[in-house]
């Protein structure tokens, strides 16, 4: 069923403390932690705890939670510092834009320069 935990889900497994992750923020809704092969200075996931394979699936089905990942997103950057000078919020989505784990999330990357993408 949609937004249930599914069994062969590393980021599912993540919110249920079955493998480890470095954890920077936690809320009743979504899960923040360090990527493992960080991209940037700060390099956070934000994940709903519910699972759907990426942003758009999980926005159409709990906008609620969709909106959590978002505000968790800033309260990250916040925590880590990088509000001030600036930081990136990206969702790829899709195997085509480099999405390798399908469950919706958002990754936060600041404390470097980061290049204009669009
Ligand atoms: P995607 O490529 O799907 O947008 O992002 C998936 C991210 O998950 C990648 O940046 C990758 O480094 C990260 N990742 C993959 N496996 C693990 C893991 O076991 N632990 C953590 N913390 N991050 C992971």
């Amino acid at each position: 069923m949609a937004g249930e935990p599914q069994p062969d889900c590393l980021f599912c497994k993540i919110v249920a403390g079955e493998i480890p992750a470095t954890i920077v923020r936690e809320t009743e809704t979504t899960v923040a932690f360090r990527d493992i092969s960080p991209q940037a200075p700060t390099h956070v996931l934000v994940i709903p705890r519910v699972h759907h394979p990426d942003a758009a699936s999980l926005a159409a089905a709990d906008p609620g939670a969709a909106a959590d990942v978002l505000r968790e997103a800033g309260e990250v950057a916040a925590q880590e510092k990088v509000d001030g000078t600036g930081y990136r919020i990206v969702f790829n989505t899709g195997p085509g834009a480099g999405q390798t784990v399908f469950h919706a999330h958002a990754h936060v990357l600041g404390g470097r320069d980061l290049q204009r993408l669009v």
